[in-house]
């Protein structure tokens, strides 16, 4: 199988191929199509299968896509403030249990978002540990992707640091493990700051609408208490596994 195959755009292509992905992975290959067409999807995958792209390649393309052609605001714009580069948000959202993980996928966006389009898409990781100012500065002064851990992406939310009012693409990564370590009710509170909703468009000229959102989950395992985050969140239809 190649990336040919895969209906990433030529920016994408030019992406992988810089980041040294000759082929695709079967996480890839299975999560890849899926992403592209906004279907929702669980993929049962272990660290070092080459799950970080399977994720960020379909994200990026929606938020190029997104780019080109913005759709009609989900909310109407609060005060206009000059400060604030962006009042609106990113446009997808990525948790992840750990700082050190958070910062990875970080890494691996920032890569191969430079690669593919030059840094237009600026990209912020919101982790435990570090100052919250310095991360609330990055957030006002515009990004397009999100990479956070549950608890300080809430606390960020709760002190307005940051709003969700065109986060449309959400990634949960280790659901499992972010599950084991409690952060569900952390998880579930930033889902439901977002405006938009989790049942699936009827037609096309709803699917263009940026009112649906788009949730891929990745984890390990598949233990009850992640099928109830998957059935609660993302909608049911969609599901594979690779
Ligand atoms: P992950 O499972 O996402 O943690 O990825 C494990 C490692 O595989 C990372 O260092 C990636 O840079 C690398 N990788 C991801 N996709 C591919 C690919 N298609 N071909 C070769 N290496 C890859």
């Amino acid at each position: 199988r190649t990336w040919a195959e895969s209906a990433l755009g030529e920016p994408l292509l030019r992406a992988v191929a810089m980041a040294g992905y000759a082929t695709p992975t079967p996480i890839q290959m299975a999560a890849v199509p899926l992403g592209l067409r906004r279907r929702d999807l669980i993929g049962v995958a272990q660290t070092g299968s080459g799950k970080t792209a399977a994720f960020v390649l379909p994200m990026l393309a929606y938020i190029m896509n997104l780019m080109t052609s913005p759709p009609p605001m989900i909310m109407s714009r609060g005060e206009a403030d000059d400060d604030v580069h962006d009042p609106q948000g990113p446009y997808a959202v990525v948790m992840a249990p750990t700082r050190e993980l958070a910062q990875q996928i970080e890494r691996e966006t920032t890569k191969l978002a430079a690669a593919a389009c030059h840094g237009s898409i600026k990209v912020v990781s919101v982790v435990g540990g570090q100052p919250i100012e310095e991360q609330a500065f990055r957030i006002r002064q515009g990004c397009e992707v999100i990479v956070a851990t549950p608890g300080r992406l809430l606390d960020c939310l709760e002190r307005r640091h940051l709003v969700l009012n065109r986060c449309s693409y959400v990634v949960l990564d280790e659901a499992d493990r972010m599950v084991d370590m409690g952060f569900e009710p952390q998880v579930a509170s930033v889902l439901d700051a977002m405006p938009t909703s989790n049942l699936k468009p009827e037609n096309e000229a709803e699917e263009q609408k940026n009112v649906y959102r788009t949730t891929h989950m990745f984890s390990a395992t598949m233990p009850a208490a992640v099928e109830r985050l998957a059935r609660k969140y993302p909608g049911t239809r969609g599901k594979g596994t690779g």
